[in-house]
């Protein structure tokens, strides 16, 4: 049954990552996500959106603009993004030329077909935008921290080979993966595997790497609880299989609501054993809202237990939702986790 129920998750993610280093000095906040985000959103608005705010702002430009189709979504705060952003994880602000950093774009769907203005976008992020605080040159004409983008890789951190190389900077030419998109064969594939061998009583560890925000009832979650965080979870899975899913799910709310009935009792039955979570209290920038943004959220790690047919059931979702990111602000980066036990 359980299986039914998960296959209509029929998305395709691309995972890419990007080594850069930095050309100038760069300094950027202990939290990259929203910093990476806007320079990455204004360069692609600049660089291939030929219309004026006007013009952007009718219904239908984002169906026929790339730069649009990925960012411009953004004026209903409802819609799901095709991509979730991946920041560089460092907590350090403060970069001298030379410095390498990485981070990284999760795309749903079609997002793909958009890879050469991707590439594109981020080298011109690099070169022409800058990244961060004005902090390069004197006067007012400073500019904002460059870098040059050495390697763009595919991950697939669910098979051989785990990464694939698509951009070099030394061969100016961009190679073709073969391993291609992370599928719902994948996520099963390796689900049975853990189930296979997981005890009766099985322990999940949930490592979250950038903040997880989640909001339940109105409320902010301050401690780690596994159902506001599965409701949510799933909540954005079904959305972004409707809007970027192959083929797109038809009916999201009512398939959301067959499997929240079906399942949600069984994720009352997990257990936080061990809450090693802490809380990062973080401000951003919020261009939409045009004001500071509250965006501190939960970091370290949750350890979870249920019995064995609990997880059978649940761990589908878990799965993907490494690669979805959950909770707000997925599209700056928050809500990356991973569990401990696919990558150690
Ligand atoms: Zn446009």
């Amino acid at each position: 049954m359980e299986d039914k129920l998960w296959t209509r998750l029929t998305l395709h993610i691309h995972l890419l990552t990007f080594e850069i280093q930095t050309t100038t000095r760069m300094v950027l906040p202990p939290f990259k996500g929203s910093t990476f985000r806007g320079a990455w959103k204004n360069v692609l608005t600049r660089a291939y959106c030929p219309a004026t705010p006007e013009e952007r702002a009718r219904p239908g430009h984002a169906d026929t603009c790339p730069a649009c189709y990925l960012t411009e979504r953004e004026t209903d705060p409802e819609a799901r993004k095709p991509y979730a952003l991946r920041p560089p994880l460092t907590r350090e602000t403060d970069f001298p030329p030379g410095a390498r950093l990485t981070f990284g774009l999760t795309l749903f769907g079609p997002a793909w077909l958009l890879l050469p203005y991707i590439l594109s976008a981020v080298k011109s992020m690099g070169e022409v935008q800058g990244v961060g605080r004005r902090v390069v040159g004197s006067g007012p004409h400073k500019r904002r921290g460059r870098f040059r983008l050495e390697a763009a890789y595919v991950e697939h951190p669910l098979r051989t080979p785990l990464r694939e190389l698509l951009y070099t900077a030394g061969q100016k030419m961009v190679f073709v993966p073969q391993n291609g998109a992370i599928t719902a064969q994948d996520i099963q594939e390796t689900a049975q595997a853990l189930l296979a061998a997981m005890p009766l009583t099985g322990t999940l560890h949930l490592r979250f790497r950038t903040p997880l925000r989640i909001v339940t009832q109105g409320k902010l979650m301050r401690t780690f609880a596994f159902v506001p965080f599965y409701q949510r979870l799933v909540e954005r899975l079904f959305l972004i299989a409707q809007e970027f899913g192959d083929p797109p799910l038809e009916d999201a709310r009512a398939a959301l609501r067959e499997v929240m009935t079906a399942t949600l009792p069984l994720a009352e039955q997990v257990q936080v054993v061990e809450d090693r979570t802490w809380w990062w209290d973080l401000k951003g920038y919020s261009s939409r809202l045009k004001r500071e943004q509250p965006m501190g959220g939960l970091m370290g790690e949750a350890v979870l237990q249920a019995p064995k047919a609990v997880w059978e059931a649940l761990l589908l979702p878990i799965l993907w939702g490494q690669f979805t990111h959950v909770g707000k602000n997925a599209v700056k980066g928050q809500g990356w986790y991973e569990i401990g036990a696919i990558r150690r």
